[in-house]
């Protein structure tokens, strides 16, 4: 039987009747729009977090955006970020008019080193951007520290790590804001698109929430220029449903993952994904290291056996066509774009996992 890296529809089956009769209680309720889903679900979501405001959003992307207009950066402003992250994160700095600038990865976490920010901060910077890739997050205390100490504003890109922590706090509720996405892949995902934006301060809460408004709180009356982007009814009343299981689905995760760990510890050629010493890791992607010419001779050896893999990211941002205009070229983060040539994630939360695994050692011997 083929082993698909997420069956997004399985993930729902034990929890099928629950979920249809949530989407049952929103048909009858009449409340589409804003209304008490959204903000049952945005308040159960702020205590799961431990935050001040969450503020539910169209999805991962526009929470980006939202957050971004909402710290006032637009064009003319740099925002530091990583080269080795999923499109959306440097898309949304270049949806608001600023710059990407783009900092080398630690080799080990996979997240932006935070040893090459300083080097990197101008004038014109107004932000760092650390993504939180496949579960865990950068060294977040550092980053925190060089952004109060140069007057910039922190935002966590924690699409890919909802519960995790670093050191005693969640993933998404350090820096200024910190923003989720529910899309059905994510840990915690919806039946279709979702974000969150996270806050400490609820002033900036407030603008997110009449910038998702499209910028003002009384109807046909506008202070600014938002925009569409909140999150359904719907989509919240499922969040709501699925959210008590979100620790459940995550030991799930961790198992696999802590199995997959002791199994390829010692296969040469390979080597499993590191949770840093700060990191209560959530394990969105599994993720390995192959070195680059057996890479392609493992995921067509688990092709054979119908073992689905893939590979995030192939290509760096600063490589991408659209991306261009910055000036980048090839070699300007080796650590990145070492990176995208060698890693692969296999699937995690199947009950095959051991054959998986099986399958994975012995396509290296
Ligand atoms: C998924 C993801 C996003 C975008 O989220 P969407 O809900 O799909 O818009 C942004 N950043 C990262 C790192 C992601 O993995």
């Amino acid at each position: 039987m083929a082993i698909p890296m997420l069956d997004v529809k399985k993930m729902q089956e034990p929890i099928k009747e629950e979920l249809s009769q949530t989407v049952q209680n929103v048909l009858d309720s009449g409340y589409f729009i804003n209304g008490p889903f959204v903000e049952a679900f945005e308040n159960e979501l702020a205590d799961y977090l431990g935050v001040e405001d969450a503020i539910g959003v169209t999805s991962g992307s526009d929470a980006l955006i939202v957050a971004l207009m909402a710290f006032g950066i637009g064009p003319g402003d740099e925002v530091i970020t990583t080269p080795f992250t999923f499109f959306a994160t440097v898309g949304a700095i270049a949806r608001v008019g600023a710059t990407p600038v783009f900092v080398d990865i630690c080799p080990d976490s996979f997240q932006i080193d935070h040893e090459q920010i300083e080097s990197k901060i101008t004038s014109r910077t107004k932000c760092i951007l650390p993504v939180s890739l496949f579960g865990q997050t950068a060294d977040m205390d550092p980053i925190i520290e060089i952004g109060k100490k140069h007057g910039l504003r922190v935002l966590e890109d924690a699409a890919q790590s909802i519960g995790a922590k670093y050191k005693d706090r969640f993933s998404g509720s350090m820096g200024d804001a910190g923003t989720l996405s529910f899309f059905p892949a994510k840990n915690l995902g919806c039946l279709g698109d979702g974000g969150a934006v996270l806050t400490q301060n609820k002033e900036l809460g407030q603008q997110i929430r009449k910038l998702r408004n499209h910028g003002g709180f009384s109807l046909y009356h506008y202070e600014e220029i938002g925009g569409n982007f909140r999150l359904d009814a719907l989509q919240a009343a499922v969040l709501s449903t699925k959210l008590p299981y979100l620790k459940e689905w995550e030991a799930t995760r961790r198992k696999h993952a802590g199995y997959y760990d002791s199994r390829f510890a010692s296969v040469d050629g390979l080597t499993p994904p590191v949770a840093m010493p700060f990191a209560y890791h959530v394990y969105n992607q599994y993720v390995l290291r192959v070195n680059a010419t057996g890479r392609p001779a493992l995921q067509e050896q688990l092709k054979e056996k119908g073992i689905a893999s893939a590979i995030y990211y192939p290509l760096c941002l600063h490589q991408q066509t659209c991306f261009e205009y910055l000036g980048y070229k090839k070699g300007d983060f080796p650590e990145a774009e070492k990176a995208a040539d060698e890693v692969l994630a296999i699937p995690l939360l199947t009950d095959q996992y051991e054959q998986v695994a099986d399958a994975v050692v012995e396509a290296m011997s």
